[in-house]
């Protein structure tokens, strides 16, 4: 059968986040995570039997992104790194990949999934990814999951790549200079959102007056906002 891609979803919206907020996108969100976040507003990517998810041929996946014609296409998921993206590549598109950082997409992976899955690619063609705009989102002590050292020091390391946090009160924004700090991170390249799923959950400009005091960018979650916890959003 060859090598295939579990697609979750395929949809048009906006980028709600990081640095390309307000871009007209197609999203294509792939099933399986590495992680369990606690706080995950995907879960139905990764918890099993909570979500149905189609596989894709890579000739097949291509076809369909290229004839849906938006030049803007987003991987996201789950974990989009988890997959050859690379394979997915015209080169008249441009390609944002949202990461949780914990896989470094030019090394071969063979893993288990935490709901058992095996997962297993080649590594990514070097070229190919650099087109990339990664974003990725190292997740903090409120989601319960562990930061990768190495991936992380990966990803500091190139310069096609911004880090997106996502934080609900001062402790967080704090974890996130302490990170910036540990790994010599740009303050540059960081956007810090704000949590939660509802409108008022993003209104909060006190918390957006630390965030800038502290030298980062903003992120607003336009989808938020705009259609609440609203799936294809
Ligand atoms: S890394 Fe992202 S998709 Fe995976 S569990 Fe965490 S929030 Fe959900």
């Amino acid at each position: 059968m060859g090598y295939l891609f579990p697609v979750s979803e395929i949809f048009e919206s906006i980028q709600g986040e990081g640095n390309r907020a307000g871009l007209r996108c197609l999203f294509v969100r792939f099933q399986f995570c590495n992680l369990t976040c606690t706080w995950c507003d995907t879960k139905y990517t990764w918890l099993k039997e909570s979500g149905s998810f189609k596989w894709y041929l890579p000739a097949e996946l291509k076809g369909i992104i290229r004839q849906k014609g938006i030049k803007e296409v987003v991987f996201t998921g789950g974990e989009p790194t988890l997959f050859s993206l690379d394979q997915l590549v015209d080169p008249e598109f441009n390609y944002h990949v949202e990461t949780n950082g914990t896989v470094i997409p030019t090394l071969p992976i063979e893993v288990q999934l935490p709901d058992g899955t095996m997962i297993k690619r080649e590594a990514m063609n070097k070229n190919t990814i650099e087109r990339f705009n990664w974003v990725v989102s190292p997740k903090l002590s409120n989601s319960r999951q562990k930061i990768n050292v190495d991936s992380l020091k990966y990803w500091v390391g190139r310069d096609f790549s911004t880090f997106k946090f996502i934080c609900s009160n001062d402790a967080d924004i704090q974890e996130v200079q302490q990170i910036a700090d540990d790994y010599n991170i740009d303050k540059n390249r960081v956007y810090i959102g704000l949590e939660g799923v509802s409108q008022k959950s993003q209104l909060k400009p006190e918390m957006v007056d630390k965030i800038v005091e502290q030298g980062f960018n903003f992120s607003p979650r336009l989808h938020i906002l705009l259609w609440g916890a609203t799936r294809k959003k």
